[in-house]
């Protein structure tokens, strides 16, 4: 039988980058929903491409409405979340409440709200199946690891991250950067937020948050390491010492090809390596030029709504930087500034496991960062 799929953010890099690879196995693919957010020329020429689809675009009247009820009518087997940003975690819980599996791609689904997603998963028994490459490779490789009387194997989680076009910069050099200086990402296409974040290394940042949640380990148990070749997709480190790898081209379609095959893996068609030419290095990141890691760091130590307020403060703040508004080394300052506030006022850990209290840190931190930026200009 066919699997039926909505794909969230179809007109995103992971959205086009999905309905690619529905479209080499459309034997075992029935595309349901199509959602987007703007772009009604782009859904309308994929409308015309999946016609069984219903089309939804959020930004129009009562859009959220329509999306909540397509999500819920789409009686999907498997959704793909390829939102960008924070407006993608309510879009989850919703697929999620439809008995849904999820390939989630939108890692602020996890970084804002991890414990409240994940218990209603597993109690709605669905399954979530990271799409970002670096927890796609951990989720596959720890599945060839049996957890012995319910301990986990793994001593240690290390994340590889490109280390973005500025790499080699100083932090002089890094005071004037401009926005498409910050796009020029040496190996990744991506969509332009997460390509701002990689730059800043907010991306890894949030992506040691998702990995402490995905995998349920300590944030000292999630190391980094630059790896410029982005080949090795991340690493896990046993408990009898050993690291494994996982290793393939930088194509967003494998992990998006395994997340929509799993539990099964079977062929695909996209390039493999080849040894001939292969160089992989490795190096340590640089903490004064990334601040952004050692914040999520401390975000993830502190728990509660603090992940939630890291990534609101850092979305804000980026999206100043991309208009012109503050330099690049300032949206570190103002995420540093929003995280010295108390944000686990109401109980915390416990607080964040209540989708209103997530929502207002998220609208609370973005006031809060609206004011630093104000200082900046
Ligand atoms: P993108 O900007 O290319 O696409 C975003 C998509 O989300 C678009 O289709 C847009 O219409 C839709 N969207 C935006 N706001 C919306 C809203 N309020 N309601 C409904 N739809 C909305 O972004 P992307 O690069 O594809 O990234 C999407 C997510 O995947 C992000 O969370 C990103 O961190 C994650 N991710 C992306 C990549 C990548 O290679 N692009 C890799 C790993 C993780
Ligand atoms: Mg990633």
């Amino acid at each position: 039988m066919k699997k039926r799929i909505s794909v969230l953010g179809a007109t995103g890099s992971i959205g086009k980058n999905s309905l690619d690879v529905i479209s080499r196995g459309r034997d075992n693919f029935e595309v349901v929903l199509l959602g987007a957010f703007s772009n009604r020329r782009e859904l309308d020429k994929l409308s015309k491409e999946w016609p069984d689809a219903v089309c939804v675009l959020s930004c129009e009247e009562n859009g959220m409405q329509k999306l909540s009820c397509a999500i819920a009518d789409a009686r999907a087997d498997i959704t793909i979340n390829g939102i960008s940003g924070a407006a993608g975690l309510w879009p989850s819980l919703a697929a999620i409440e439809t008995g849904s599996d999820l390939a989630l791609a939108n890692k602020e689904t996890v970084v804002m709200a991890g414990d409240l997603v994940l218990r209603r998963a597993k109690e709605k028994n669905v399954n979530i199946i990271p799409v970002d490459s670096e927890h796609s490779a951990i989720f596959h490789l720890l599945q060839f690891f049996k957890k012995e009387d319910n301990e986990s194997p793994i001593e240690e989680i290390i994340l590889t991250a490109s280390g973005g076009p500025f790499r080699n910069y100083s932090l002089q050099e890094m005071e004037k950067v401009t926005p498409n200086d910050a796009l020029a990402h040496p190996t990744w296409n991506m969509g332009r937020k997460i390509t701002i974040d990689s730059a800043s290394m907010a991306n890894k940042g949030l992506e040691i948050i998702e990995a402490c949640a995905f995998f349920n380990l300590p944030p000292e148990k999630i190391k980094v390491v630059i790896h410029p070749q982005s080949i090795v997709h991340s690493m896990i480190k046993l408990c009898n010492g050993v690291l494994y790898a996982q290793l393939s081209k930088p194509d967003m379609r494998h992990p998006i090809h395994d997340a929509l095959y799993w539990p099964r893996t079977t062929k695909s068609a996209f390039e493999t390596l080849n040894f001939d030419s292969l160089t992989l290095e490795f190096e340590k990141p640089d903490m004064q030029k990334f601040p952004m890691l050692k914040l999520a760091w401390d975000a993830a130590k502190m728990g509660g709504l603090y992940p939630c307020a890291y990534n609101a403060a850092n979305e804000k703040a980026a999206a100043a930087f991309m208009e012109n508004k503050i330099g690049f080394l300032d949206i570190s300052r103002i995420t540093g500034y929003v995280l010295e506030e108390d944000w686990n006022y109401s109980g915390g850990a416990a607080s964040s496991g209540s989708v209103e209290a997530v929502l207002n840190a998220d609208r609370e931190a973005r006031l809060k960062a609206d004011f630093f930026i104000r200082k900046y200009i």
